[in-house]
């Protein structure tokens, strides 16, 4: 990075249901903890709605419906409006105009090599039924809007590595091929390697929405409890408390991995200073799935709790959440349409900037007559 570039974070979700867990480790308890740093100069959320249209074209109202579900999720996880942006994508044509111009830089081969892009065409069945363009090409509007706002650092889970990757890819071909203009983003991946993909309350590899296996941030403490104890599974070879277990594979020990500390065993399990020190015994033998699932749930509850009773503040003022929405928006618009300016005299096709062009094609048409 140049020594006098700012540091600019992007970040954003797809408005297609409230956040669970796995955003708030994967990436959002990040950009709470880099908002109050203070060390980053810009800040700026993006609500993907139109990414979300991509595979949700028949259903507009699911993602109308749950933006306002994810700016509550924000506001009360501690996302500050007065220090972090929170825009809409739909409300900013420089992201479309960008989207469009990158599209020429990337090959479709090299947007069918994408993994991430290639599971979730699985999932949704669209090998089968047919894949909606905009839905392959969506990487390509991920890295318009990670370029539109500058950003230096991309704070994600891992499943967005390639994204940012391809982002990379086209920020370098475009700057080879229309001068130095836009910036290299980074991608900043949970240290917590348990906290970059968490899996779902069912044990498979990702907690998504789309696959219904998730604790979201708004849930109530009945339904946590009955999430950890009803749909988790243990070590299924750990039948008495007597018997050895495993904790690796064991989704409650996952859990506890990416989100136990050492404070939580001094106030709610003290017998244990850690959790090796608690996994030791889970592995002898002796330690029962009882024991560790309470603790979990009062673990859970700690970074639960505070969010829930946050969130019943702001949901009792909407209209002051619509109003955070309508300013970052109107400051997202200035930013995004100031980088496409950028980017079309980059690429000589700002014609109405100025009246530069007539003097050109004066010049031009006088030489074609000599
Ligand atoms: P969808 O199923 O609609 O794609 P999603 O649950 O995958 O929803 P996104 O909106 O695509 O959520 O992802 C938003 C952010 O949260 C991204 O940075 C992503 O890496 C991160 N994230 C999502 N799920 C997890 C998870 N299970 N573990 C860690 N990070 C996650
Ligand atoms: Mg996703």
């Amino acid at each position: 990075m140049e020594a006098n570039q700012k540091k600019i974070i992007l970040t954003g979700d797809r408005p297609t249901g409230r956040l669970h867990l796995g955003h708030y480790v994967g990436s959002l308890k990040r950009r709470v903890e880099l908002q109050n740093s203070g060390e980053f100069d810009e800040i700026n959320i993006l609500i993907a709605d139109d990414q979300a249209l991509t595979d949700n074209a028949d259903n507009p109202g699911k993602i109308r419906d749950n933006i306002i579900n994810v700016v509550l999720d924000y506001l009360s996880a501690g996302i500050d409006p007065a220090k972090t942006t929170i825009c809409v994508q739909s409300a900013l044509p420089a992201l479309h105009a960008l989207t469009f111009y990158y599209m020429n830089l990337v090959t479709t081969a090299r947007l069918s090599r994408n993994p991430t892009v290639k599971a979730e065409m699985q999932l949704r069945g669209f090998e089968d039924e047919g894949l909606p363009a905009g839905f392959f090409t969506y990487p390509v509007s991920q890295a318009a809007d990670i370029t539109a706002f500058d950003a230096t650092v991309v704070p994600v889970g891992e499943d967005q590595l390639p994204m940012i990757e391809q982002t990379r890819e086209i920020v370098e071909k475009f700057n080879r091929t229309y001068g130095e203009t836009l910036v290299l983003p980074k991608a900043m991946i949970p240290e917590n390697e348990f906290q970059r993909r968490l899996p779902g309350v069912d044990g498979k590899a990702k907690m998504s929405k789309s696959l219904g296996n998730c604790i979201y941030l708004s849930d109530n403490a009945k339904t946590v409890k009955k999430q950890v104890n009803g749909k988790m599974f243990t070590d299924p070879t750990h039948l008495r408390i007597e018997d050895p277990g495993h904790t690796e594979g064991n989704v409650v020990f996952t859990y506890l991995d990416a989100f136990c500390n050492d404070d939580h065993f001094r106030e709610y399990l003290p017998e244990y200073a850690n959790l090796e020190e608690m996994k030791d015994h889970y592995r002898r033998g002796g330690l029962g799935d009882g024991t560790c699932k309470k603790f979990l749930i009062n673990v859970l509850e700690e970074t639960l709790s505070p969010i829930r009773a946050e969130r019943a503040k702001w949901e009792a003022d909407i209209d002051t959440v619509y109003d955070i929405l309508l300013a970052g928006t109107a400051k997202a618009v200035e930013k995004t349409n100031g980088t496409l300016a950028r980017v079309r005299r980059a690429m000589r096709i700002d014609y109405f900037d100025d009246r530069r062009i007539v003097r050109e094609w004066e010049e031009l048409l006088k030489k074609a007559q000599q």
